[in-house]
């Protein structure tokens, strides 16, 4: 499923004297079955921008297709809106805080019940989105009250209750905003997991660069609403200077890998796990150290004395 975002302006409370501009000729493309991050400090139009993909919000000016559904500031039929929800599933920010039943299962199964689905239907999805986000082996956990979890099983709880949706397209604004690491380590596996498995497009807001560079193939950076800088992490993470002055920081492990280049280590710039960065940091070295005895002249042979 295919996002095409053509010159999207977004404004706030338009023609008052509240009006914010949050969004200023948008254009992007997200191809299907890709994983993009979107990346920006603070009020940079992040949320503003993918609000758009599930027809939460309409453009003030420009465009955004879904597939085959427009929506453009004219609106967007109803029929449309209904198979966009469907298509589209977006995880709000702190989403636990929209979790409302009295237990997990009616949580989960709020959304397929609005689809009207059969009981055996919406059991089975609640079982499997469960399953998806590593919370289905304790049975006993979906009949407890959502609030009686850890943080980091309520933020699951509100990703399984979208992905009972079964969308095409996942969008997770800032997935991970105040969850421990570990939590945060899980959350991030489980999407890997969904993405391989169920081949979903899935678009991830962040405001940290690093956490988006191991599971996007295109980074978008936002800064003041407008499209700063996109493509391959590696190519966007070598653009220190553009990306300092969006206000924010490369990835610490891009930063090393820059340095080492800059002192003249040839490391490829598209490294970006730990390991894979030690073990060419290594190889450098061991390059470098046998050019500098290559290029060493050899010692001269003292004469004997006689
Ligand atoms: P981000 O998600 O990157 O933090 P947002 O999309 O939330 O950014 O906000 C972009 C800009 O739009 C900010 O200046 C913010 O204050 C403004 N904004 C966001 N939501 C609203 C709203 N509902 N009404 C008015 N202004 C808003
Ligand atoms: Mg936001």
């Amino acid at each position: 499923m295919s996002i095409i975002v053509d010159n999207l302006t977004h404004v706030y409370n338009s023609g008052t004297p509240h009006e914010q501009v949050a969004l200023r000729n948008i254009s992007l493309r997200i191809a299907d079955g890709e994983c993009v991050g979107i990346v920006g400090i603070t009020g940079s139009g992040k949320s503003t921008l993918v609000q758009h993909f599930n027809g939460l919000l309409h453009p003030t000016t420009g465009s955004v297709h879904v597939d085959e559904i427009a929506l453009t500031s004219q609106g967007t039929r109803k029929a449309h809106m209904i198979e966009l929800r469907r298509r589209v599933g977006l995880l709000f920010q702190f989403p636990e805080a929209q979790l409302f039943a009295p237990t997990v299962y009616d949580d989960v199964a709020f959304g397929p019940r609005q689809l009207k689905l059969k009981d055996s239907e919406i059991r089975e999805r609640v079982h499997t989105a469960m399953r998806a986000v590593a919370l289905g082996d304790d049975a006993t956990l979906l009949y407890r009250s959502p609030f009686a979890l850890s943080g980091g099983q309520r933020r699951r709880v509100a990703l399984a209750g979208v992905l009972a949706m079964r969308p095409r397209v996942l969008v997770l604004d800032e997935p991970s905003a105040g969850l421990d690491a570990e939590a945060r380590d899980e959350l991030y596996a489980q999407l890997l997991n969904l993405r391989v498995s169920e081949g979903l497009t899935i678009v991830l807001v962040s405001h940290d660069m690093g956490e988006v560079a191991n599971l996007a193939d295109t980074v978008f950076v936002l800064a003041n609403g407008e499209l700063r800088l996109s493509g391959p992490p590696e190519d966007v993470f070598q653009r220190v200077d553009d990306i300092l002055s969006c206000g924010l920081l490369p990835p610490p492990l891009a930063q090393a890998v820059t340095l080492a280049r800059e002192r003249g280590y040839s490391v490829s710039p598209d490294l970006l796990t730990p390991e894979r960065v030690a073990e060419a940091l290594v190889q450098a070295r061991q390059t470098h150290h046998d050019q500098a005895i290559a290029a060493t002249p050899p010692a001269q042979e003292t004469p004997h004395a006689s």
